[in-house]
This record gives structure tokens, C-alpha cells and sequence, in this order.
């Protein structure tokens, strides 16, 4: 059945660099998708934690701008000459996202099987894509590796934690809280350490349960833990710095990889699964994966697509309180 597009659509937008109160709903045109684009009719879509660095100015972005990184929902229509079908429900990181329509290029869409829950689509877009390359590109993990994953029960934290277990990989998690410890446990984890111990007592306690320190550091949190890294690291290890959850992380001369003969590398989405090809293979993956592992996706909360909801939860994430993912439902 066809779906009728209307002229406009609610969609959440931010207009100057700000705090969570610069989100606003409005009502704005249904985007018009280019030659090799498809119309998507959102029905689910996500917070990340870059919405915070893109909105207070840390990541560069063009004002005002559509709020929104991933998303699952119906194709209302396609390039004539794509493999695409109108009808068909996709996952996509295309971006612009939190709004009822949205346009993505066919390189940034995947379909998304009928036996896998929209909910779970929403989390295997930015966050189970990030976790993935991380353990194939970023420092690809082999089996019988010891690796340290920190904000381990995190959106991006839990699903790396399962996607390595799934890869035969020994996981430490660092956490903040016994609950979050608990449920990191629950989701495969092997050990998890807690970021209110003494940094000496969790370094010696790495190295001792690793044999002598982690062949890799998963860091999502930045600033905070970065010099900790380089302890608990063993001899020709890789630290993946991959965000900047507590502040980003300072400069720093390469001369301080030598004791170790480290490598450091500093990925980001965009640039790592970035052709139409890199893209299929990634989605593909991660579907096998998906269905192989039993990868589970948690769900702190649901929220509506209103300014309120989405700065609450944009808040809720910075505030180190929630778990897994915080969807934002859009339509049914
Ligand atoms: P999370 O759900 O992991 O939330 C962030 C977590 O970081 C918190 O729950 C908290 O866990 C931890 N944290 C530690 N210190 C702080 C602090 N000072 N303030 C706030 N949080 C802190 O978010 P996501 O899963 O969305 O993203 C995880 C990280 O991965 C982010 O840094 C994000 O930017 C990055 N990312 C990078 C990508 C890339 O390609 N480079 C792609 C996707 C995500 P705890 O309390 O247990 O310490």
C-alpha cells in the first residue's frame, strides 16, 4: 500500500550551540530526495552521545540542523534504477533523523529482516556498527585476546562486550555503579571493574587477570581514563580512542608509545564504513552476527518525539545514568 506524504513534518532542530533546552519542535518541509535517494517514513530512531557534541559545538555542524543519527523505518520511495523497493523497512545512519520523514543516500541504508524487531534496527544502526568495526578495523581482536572495554554498560558498550564474546575474546568492562557492573556481567562480560576503585587496585587487577596487561583498549570516555590506558596496555598493544564522553582527549607527543611500542588510533563511523560497499558489508555482518550471536539490545527508555523528551534525554545519557539504548518513537 502507498504511503501518502504530506508537505510537512514534525522534526527536532537546533538553531545555536547550546545546552539540551536549544531542542525545538517544529513543523518543516518532508524532505525531497536526490536521484540517489530514498524517502524514508521514520518509525523509530535513537539518542547517541555525539547529539551532545554536535549540539554544544564540539563536533563541527551547520546551523540550524535536524537533530538525529540512526533510525528504522518504511521506504516511500526509491531511485527507479535501485535494488530498494517502496514498503520495504530499512536501518539507516543517514543522520536527520529525529523528524517523521527523512532522506538518505542508498549507500547509507540496509534492509532490515522482518524477524528482527524495529527497536533492536535502531541499535544496530551507530552503536552495533561502531562496536563492530572497532573489533574488525580498529584493532581486529582474535580469538583467545584479552580486551578492556570501558563504559562497558554504555549503548555502544554492551553490544562490543557481546559482539567480542561472540569473536572469543576475553572482555573486561569498566563501569561506574554495581548495577551497572551487574548487567555488563549479564551481558557476557567477563570481569568488570569499577571506576570508583582506586586506579592502582583496578590497574594491578587488569594486568593480573590479562597476564600482563590487555592486548586492547576499547575508550569511549576520553579525557578521564586516558593516562590509565597506557598502564594497563600490554607490550605492543592498541588503545582505540573512540569518543569523548568525559572530555576530549589531550595532545600528546608520539614518543610516549615508545616504551610499549604502541599503536593509537582515533576512528569515527563515518570515515571507517564510508562506501556504499564498506556499508553492505558492514550491515551484513552485522545481521549474521546479529542472528548467530543472539545479540540482545537493552533499552533505557522510550521517549516521544517532543523538545521536552529529547532534552531530557539528551540529558539522561550525559549524566552517566542510563544503559543501553534511549529510542525516541516517532511513528507506528
Ligand atoms: P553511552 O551509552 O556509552 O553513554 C556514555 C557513558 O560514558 C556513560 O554512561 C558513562 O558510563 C561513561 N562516562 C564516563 N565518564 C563520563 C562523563 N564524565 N560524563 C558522561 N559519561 C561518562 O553512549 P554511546 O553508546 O552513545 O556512546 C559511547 C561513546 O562512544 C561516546 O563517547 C560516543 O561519542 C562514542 N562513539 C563514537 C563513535 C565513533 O565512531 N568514533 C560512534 C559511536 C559512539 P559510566 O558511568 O559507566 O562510566
Amino acid at each position: 500500500s502507498q504511503i501518502q506524504v504530506p508537505k510537512t513534518m514534525k522534526a527536532i532542530q537546533v538553531d545555536k550551540p547550546g545546552g539540551p533546552e536549544v531542542n525545538v519542535l517544529r513543523e518543516i518541509p518532508v524532505p525531497t530526495p536526490k536521484e540517489d535517494e530514498v524517502l524514508v517514513k521514520v518509525q523509530w530512531t535513537g539518542v547517541n552521545y555525539i547529539d551532545n557534541y554536535f549540539r554544544q559545538g564540539l563536533y563541527p555542524k551547520e546551523f540550524p540542523y535536524t537533530v538525529g543519527g540512526d533510525a528504522v523505518g518504511t521506504l516511500v520511495s526509491t531511485p527507479s534504477n535501485s535494488k530498494y523497493k517502496a514498503g520495504q523497512r530499512i536501518f539507516t545512519t543517514a543522520g536527520s533523523s529525529f523528524a517523521e520523514y527523512l532522506v538518505a543516500p542508498t549507500s547509507r541504508i540496509a534492509v532490515l529482516p522482518d524477524d528482527i524487531d524495529a527497536r533492536d534496527g535502531v541499535s544496530m544502526g551507530t552503536q552495533a556498527l561502531t562496536a563492530l568495526y572497532l573489533l574488525k578495523e580498529s584493532y581486529e581482536v582474535k580469538k583467545g585476546d584479552w580486551i578492556l572495554v570501558r563504559a562497558a554498560a554504555g549503548g555502544v558498550g554492551l553490544i562490543l562486550i557481546q559482539i567480542a564474546k561472540y569473536l572469543g575474546v576475553n572482555v573486561i568492562g569498566t563501569v561506574s555503579t554495581p548495577d551497572k557492573a551487574e548487567l555488563a556481567k549479564q551481558y557476557g562480560a567477563d570481569h568488570v571493574v569499577l571506576t570508583t576503585t582506586p586506579s592502582a587496585d583496578n590497574v594491578a587487577e587488569i594486568n593480573k587477570l590479562s597476564g600482563g596487561g590487555v592486548h586492547a583498549v576499547y575508550d569511549g570516555v576520553g579525557k578521564d581514563t586516558w593516562e590509565e590506558n597506557f598502564e594497563l596496555i600490554r607490550r605492543k598493544g592498541t588503545i582505540v580512542t573512540y569518543g569523548n564522553a568525559s572530555g576530549p582527549v589531550p595532545s600528546f607527543a608520539p614518543l610516549k608509545l615508545s616504551p610499549k611500542s604502541l599503536k593509537v588510533t582515533r576512528p569515527s563511523l563515518f570515515s571507517v564504513i564510508s562506501t556504499a560497499e564498506e556499508y553492505e558489508w558492514y550491515t551484513t555482518e552485522l545481521v549474521k552476527i546479529v542472528r548467530d550471536g543472539k545479540i540482545k539490545f537493552a533499552v533505557h527508555k522510550e521517549y516521544e518525539l517532543t523538545a521536552e523528551d529529547v532534552a531530557q534525554a539528551q540529558k539522561d545519557i550525559a549524566s552517566r545514568g542510563t544503559t543501553g539504548k534511549l529510542l525516541v518513537h516517532v511513528s507506528d
